[in-house]
């Protein structure tokens, strides 16, 4: 589970995360696992538990350099895009389009945000390519082209369809509400998170193909349901699924989605028989974490509180900057209509959300890094007693993971702290080497032995 799907304008956007994040996983890039993968975690020394070998080890770091690059430039070109379309007088003469187009005020909405989502994709589609790029070229991503495209094109047709709708209705509550639709919108918000974190599994089918887990790997389902009956979760094997992945990527990943009813097991047929399934069931472990230790509703308390603050100021906010700088953006004076609720207006609320995301992204990644660590805590916990040496196990899963995608051994700790969701591979093995509550006769912290 990745809680930076919660990031605060993500919550803005509720329903899209999903879409975005099944688009990210489509498109994520992976590596190649290497048949040495289990063995060389086994051969770790002490001081550091997480190893590369030396020619993985020099196109990590230079993928490593990559990574940070296009990910603070995509945030920053996110905030200057948005800019960009109000100083230029873009959004208003989108605005003005829609007008020109119809006279049904919801209809120009839908086209006016569809337009956007189509205007800020397509300004963020080099970057996109230039990461496609390197993943394949480090042979991390094996998708087509083509099959790339399809993913992008997916993810925005989710966008404009579900992005656009969600988008009307904050637009609508700010015209109907505007000295109080920041609390409104925050009352709805939550319930959208809740909707969308639901029906996850339902974006997850529009990019990828799953079949039954048991039809496949019926030896590995047996594992995993000792684990579901050692955590007393209740997933019973029919909503355990093979993800077939590997069209697409040399990464690993096995995860837990979907919530109440819809919860379910994804195993991506890149892993389930290409690492032990000892490392594959701590890996489930780890997500199974997430669930027990209810993760998923703490993280959506955390957000609504935050986004109960991040709402009030960019509310605050975005009314300075319209009446600042309404004029040179050429936010529309419509009778009726206050200048914040009209379509120019809005794009001005999302920049103060953007800026309000990108400046609160080190305080949403440390709360998701503990959660991730608390889970790495219980993932270790829970195979104890069902595989031989839970460490020696919980280190090859990171080795395995870490050569997967070409972890740098040693990332930047400042790096780590504002752009990591998860703790680095470095620190998440050299804990798992050392975390051994059984040694004394004791037990975990999440169970009794
Ligand atoms: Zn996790």
């Amino acid at each position: 589970m990745r809680l930076a799907r919660f990031l605060l304008l993500a919550c803005v956007v509720a329903v899209l995360p999903l879409a975005w994040s099944a688009a990210q996983t489509a498109a994520t890039p992976s590596a190649a696992p290497q048949p040495d993968q289990g063995q060389q975690a086994q051969q770790s020394s002490s001081d550091q538990a997480y190893h590369l070998p030396p020619d993985k080890l020099a196109k990590a770091r230079t993928l490593d350099r990559i990574r940070i690059t296009l990910g603070i430039t995509g945030a920053l070109w996110g905030l200057v895009v948005l800019w960009l379309l109000l100083r230029t007088q873009s959004a208003a003469a989108m605005e003005l389009w829609t007008q020109r187009c119809t006279r049904r005020r919801w209809i120009q909405g839908l086209l006016f945000f569809a337009t956007f989502f189509v205007i800020t994709t397509l300004a963020a589609l080099p970057l996109d390519l230039a990461g496609h790029i390197a993943s394949l070229h480090f042979g991390i991503s094996v998708q087509s082209w083509a099959g790339w495209f399809g993913d992008q094109g997916k993810g925005l047709g989710l966008e404009v369809v579900l992005g656009s709708l969600v988008l009307l209705l904050f637009n609508w509550i700010v015209k109907v509400s505007p000295r109080r639709f920041w609390l409104w919108c925050w009352v709805i918000a939550v319930p959208l998170m809740l909707a969308g974190t639901f029906s996850s599994p339902v974006f997850e089918r529009i990019f990828d193909k799953f079949e039954p887990l048991s039809e496949h790997h019926a030896a590995l389902v047996a594992d995993l349901e000792k684990v579901v009956a050692r955590t007393g979760t209740h997933i019973p094997p029919d909503r355990m699924y093979l993800m077939f992945a590997a069209r697409k990527t040399n990464g690993l990943n096995a995860y837990v989605s979907g919530l109440g009813a819809t919860k379910h097991i994804v195993v991506w047929d890149t892993t389930a028989g290409r690492i032990p399934d000892d490392q594959i069931i701590f890996i489930f472990g780890h997500e199974t974490g997430h669930y027990v230790l209810n993760h998923i509703v703490k993280g959506l308390v955390l957000s609504a509180i935050a986004l109960f603050f991040v709402f009030f100021i960019c509310a605050r906010f975005a009314a300075w900057l319209v009446r600042r700088n309404g004029v040179q953006w050429a936010v529309p004076d419509q009778p009726g209509i206050p200048p914040l609720a009209t379509r120019t207006g809005f794009v001005a609320i999302l920049f103060a959300l953007s800026i309000a995301g990108f400046v609160a992204a080190p305080a949403s990644n440390s709360v998701s890094r503990y959660f991730e660590h608390q889970a790495d805590i219980y993932g270790q916990e829970a195979i104890h007693g069902l595989v031989p040496d839970p460490q020696r196990t919980a280190v090859a899963a990171f080795n395995s993971l870490g050569e997967a995608y070409l972890e740098d051994p040693n990332p930047n700790p400042f790096i780590e702290f504002w752009l990591y969701d998860h703790p680095s591979t470095k620190n998440r093995a050299n804990f798992a080497a050392h975390y051994d509550p059984w040694a004394k006769g004791g037990h975990g912290e999440f169970f009794n032995k």
